[in-house]
């Protein structure tokens, strides 16, 4: 019966959502609510309506020829005094009959028209949607990637000679590559640039402390190499272990260690700022640079750009992390910030971001063209804008909740019950104070997420642990998720 009770509840709110929207959908602020998911369910009260228009159409001709008939009784009555008269009337009114019948014609047909038009229309406006969905955001990421790609090959180029670190293609991350940016309009794109070792250096990845457990603080350890053979063979080195100081400083560039490291150990503010130092310089010699100027943005653990289109005045965000592999996996050591109030500038935390957005991807290519899953997630990023909850919390939890409701339940008509199961399922991990890391101890990845081995062994990490530690967070994140839900029915219901 509760069941019962609650589906009535959950069929009465998705009424009264469809019908506010149904005045409020061509509104053009709400870019982030999926409007095709809310369209498919008007579409049904476009039936009612198409009905009740027709059954007025039938009311109006059945009243119009039943006046017709009395006319015609009366007159029939009146005329039959007069045998000519009556001929001559009988063929006026037959003519009449017929031009009110055309006209009734007419009439429906129009609304016909009329009515085809709007479910067109409707269409149109979903195929608007599916257009700029198929093309705009991935055309304008694709065009981003394009874009650093040219940045980072004049870079290799400029550092050829040089012992700094190598910089390999970058890879797009994040809420802008995955599809779920909550606004478009200060959308950052967000790519990861992996970093090698130079010739003549080894990077060592110390991501355990002593007592074998993950490091709070992973280093890159950085080592010199023995280059005497390559020195002998293609005498464009001289090897760094086996040459005096002396010899070096004269006839070779500085080594790694001598540059952007602190003590043995790759430091993230050295290299970023060394990269943000002469990437406006480098951008000019790109062929990009007559469409784009680029400006460097101040910022510390990577490095901010800004691109502005030159003859349409229109800017791109960019925010290039850089990231040291570990091994082949799609885990890295990245540049990005930690959550902790300081982090030291040689710390590279470890970085899922690969990994997600590679797991995003085969989760789409799983769900198909019409999946909610972005929708859902965008939907959420904005509403919690200011809150208590990450996105990345959320993005979680649907990771998990994926693969508990089949992904042919994450379909368009599903969308406000995807969110309804959204919010109950942070409910439950909130008043449980628990929810796994989804990639540290998950031993059911699929072949196209390269996960390191420690990660799959790995004891499941509690991001919700802080609820554990602290007594008094409950009742803040249980009132947090209130005034969560509270916004949620109010977007769903008001619009803003
Ligand atoms: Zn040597």
């Amino acid at each position: 019966m509760l069941e019962g009770v609650q589906q009535q509840e959950v069929n009465l709110r998705e009424q009264m959502t469809q019908l506010q929207h149904e005045t409020e959908q061509r509104n053009v602020e709400q870019r982030w609510v999926d409007v095709p998911a809310l369209l498919f369910t008007l579409l049904n009260y476009g039936r009612i309506w198409f009905c009740m228009g027709l059954f007025l159409l039938l009311f109006w001709n059945m009243e119009q020829s039943q006046q017709m008939n009395q006319h015609h009784d009366s007159s029939n009555a009146e005329d039959s005094f007069s045998s000519e008269e009556e001929a001559a009337g009988a063929e006026q009114k037959e003519e009449e009959q017929e031009k009110q019948v055309e006209q009734v014609e007419k009439v429906e047909q129009e609304k016909k028209v009329e009515q085809e038009k709007q479910v067109e229309q409707e269409k149109q406006v979903e195929q608007v949607e599916q257009v700029e969905k198929a093309q705009g955001r991935p055309s304008r990421c694709q065009l981003v990637e394009e874009l650093m790609s040219d940045l980072l090959l004049a870079c290799r180029f400029v550092w050829s000679n040089s012992f700094y670190p190598t910089l390999r293609s970058a890879i797009g991350v994040g809420s802008a590559f995955e599809g779920w940016s909550p606004r478009e309009e200060d959308t950052v794109y967000c790519l990861l640039v992996p970093v090698e070792a130079p010739r003549g250096h080894i990077f060592h990845l110390e991501l355990y402390d002593e007592e074998d457990e993950l490091a709070m603080n992973p280093r890159v350890r950085v080592e010199l190499r023995c280059m005497c053979e390559r020195e002998q063979q293609l005498g464009d080195v001289l090897c760094f272990l086996h040459h005096s100081v002396e010899d070096l400083i004269e006839n070779q560039d500085p080594s790694l260690l001598q540059t952007l490291c602190t003590d043995v150990y790759l430091d993230v503010e050295k290299t970023v700022t060394w990269f943000r130092v002469q990437v406006a310089t480098i951008w000019n010699t790109t062929l990009q640079a007559d469409a784009y100027n680029l400006k460097v943005l101040p910022s510390k653990r990577s490095c901010k750009l800004q691109l502005t289109n030159i003859s349409s005045g229109e800017k791109i965000l960019v925010e290039l992390l850089f990231g040291v592999q570990q091994g082949n996996s799609d885990i890295f050591l990245s540049s990005q910030n930690t959550e902790a109030s300081f982090t030291p500038s040689t710390t590279w935390p470890q970085s899922c971001a690969v990994a997600e957005m590679k797991y995003f991807q085969y989760l789409l290519e799983k769900a198909g063209e019409n999946s909610v899953i972005q929708s859902c997630l965008r939907f959420l990023a904005h509403t919690l804008v200011g809150m208590g909850f990450s996105t990345y919390v959320i993005k979680t939890l649907i990771f998990h909740l994926v693969n508990i409701i089949p992904l042919g339940n994450w379909q368009r008509r599903n969308f406000l019950s995807r969110l309804e199961s959204i919010l109950r399922y942070l409910h439950f991990c909130l008043k449980y104070k628990r929810l796994v890391h989804f990639f540290i101890g998950n031993k059911m990845m699929p072949d196209e997420v390269i996960l390191p081995h420690s990660f799959r062994t790995a004891t499941p990490v509690n991001l919700f642990q802080h609820l554990e530690d602290d007594p008094d967070a409950e009742s803040r994140v249980l009132r947090d998720f209130r005034v969560l839900r509270d916004r949620l029915l109010k977007l769903l219901l008001f619009g803003r």
